[in-house]
């Protein structure tokens, strides 16, 4: 988990993060959280059903950033 899960601004930068490299992260279908292209299963859902779409993928990132935490936004894993 994030260090600081209520931070918006922490939210904004990995946001930020992803809509740049959008074909670095995938979709969760199952719970809408943005994991990293090289998950296998959603750490938050663990679905494995996922849409790499990299528009798409951007669109959801700028989405999650302007919300409360609800869904998990890119988690790290490396
Ligand atoms: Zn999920």
């Amino acid at each position: 988990m994030p260090a600081d899960p209520e931070g918006l601004h922490e939210r904004a930068r990995q946001a930020d993060k992803i809509v740049k490299n959008p074909s670095r992260y995938k979709i969760c279908q199952g719970c809408e959280s943005i994991v990293v292209a090289s998950a296998v299963t959603c750490p938050s859902c663990h679905s494995y059903r996922f849409d790499d779409n990299a528009q798409a993928v951007a669109e959801q990132a700028r989405r999650l950033a302007q919300r409360e935490r609800q869904s998990v936004l890119a988690i790290d894993f490396e």
